[in-house]
């Protein structure tokens, strides 16, 4: 078997990508960190791979938030579950799995959840040909330290950084890697838990499994800090005009409406903090705070975000969300301001 085969397997699936999503997201986390340029727009503006320029570091797939890149041999988020619970856990490229780069910050605060304690092995980062600058390790240590803000704000142990040489070769390391992920895959099938129709990236679903699974262990305050990977969202009730954009344009339907259509639901932990609802919103009305509920978070719960009162417009006759004791809709508000001018020469005439 070529020690090279899981160079070039990065896989795009264009569907999750979220500049499918909405014209005007410009998400290029992916482009951005890219050391070849091996990824990009094509002339339709969607992400292309040059397979020839990849050289397979994988950390593309760690920075995705809506899992649109995937390596097929090794999946972090069946992996994070196949490791089970409560262990001392090692986590190295030389022994068990790939490059460190393809877990994101959830993967490691699953982790950090699930183990008495997890150590991360980075003591050939120095020497290896997917490192270009450094940059590989860079992503890795920059997860970690998101997941270690989250997991010590949770009251859970951090994740320890290793960067201890030990006596396994670049060669050797990367046979290890191929037999152990081909064990890995054989052992046991996790794919009840992944709903094929659901629009969560893996790495959610495993952290949402994860709380649930630490949730007695943890602290019961909300987090009170500012994470990459999700936002909390509150709207503001003067602002909103309830036209549904923000919830026609959620990619994890994380944003919902009642079935009345008078209320906006939101569930934290459908957030992938990608911000196309503050870009659609046009009156500015929607933005985030930092706090996360953990309960909140593993049982999926749905919050109140804003409950709108409706009247019927007293010049179009048209139901509108009353803000006060208005009678008259915002839309022929502004046509009436818009248009003083035209109503005052009409008078005149
Ligand atoms: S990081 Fe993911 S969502 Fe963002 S542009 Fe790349 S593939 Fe698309
Ligand atoms: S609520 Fe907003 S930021 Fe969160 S996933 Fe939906 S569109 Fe993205
Ligand atoms: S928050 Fe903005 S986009 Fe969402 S319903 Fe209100 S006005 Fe529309």
């Amino acid at each position: 078997m070529s020690l090279l085969k899981p160079v070039n397997a990065i896989k795009i699936e264009p569907l999750s990508c979220l500049r499918i999503e909405h014209v005007s997201n410009e998400c290029s986390k992916c482009i951005d960190l890219c050391p070849t340029e091996a990824i990009g727009l094509s002339t339709s503006k969607r992400i292309s791979l040059d397979s020839t320029k990849c050289i397979g570091c994988m950390s593309c797939i760690g920075v995705c938030p809506s899992g649109a890149l995937i390596y097929p041999d090794f999946d972090p988020s069946v992996f994070v579950l196949q490791t089970g619970i409560k262990k001392d856990i090692t986590l190295s490229c030389k022994n068990n799995h790939a490059c460190l780069s393809i877990f994101n910050s959830e993967h490691f605060i699953s982790l950090g959840l699930r183990h008495n304690s997890v150590s991360c092995d980075i003591s050939i980062c120095d020497e290896c040909n997917m490192n270009p600058g450094a940059q590989t390790e860079k992503i890795i240590t920059e997860h970690i330290d998101e997941a270690n803000r989250f997991l010590q704000a949770a009251g859970k142990p951090s994740i320890a950084i290793s960067k201890e040489q030990n006596k396994l070769s670049r060669r050797e390391a990367l046979f290890s890697f191929v037999k152990d992920v081909n064990t890995l895959r054989n052992e046991e099938s996790f794919d009840e838990i992944f709903d094929t129709k659901e629009t969560l990236p893996k790495s959610r679903v495993v952290l949402q499994n994860s709380l649930k699974l630490a949730i007695e262990e943890l602290r019961e305050s909300p987090i009170k800090e500012k994470f990459s990977f999700i936002a909390h969202k509150k709207i503001d009730f003067v602002s909103c005009d309830n036209c549904g954009d923000c919830i026609q344009f959620c990619p994890t339907k994380a944003l919902l409406y009642s079935s009345d259509k008078t209320k906006i639901l939101f569930q934290p932990l459908r957030c992938i903090a990608c911000g196309i609802c503050d870009d659609v919103c046009k009156p500015k009305a929607i933005s985030s705070d930092n706090e996360l509920d953990l309960v909140t978070l593993a049982f999926n719960r749905a919050e109140l975000l804003i409950e709108h009162h409706f009247a019927v417009c007293s010049e179009c006759r048209v139901s509108f969300p009353q803000k006060g004791n208005e009678t008259v809709c915002k839309r022929c508000e502004d046509f009436v301001q818009n248009h003083s001018d035209m109503f005052a020469l009409a008078r005149d005439i």
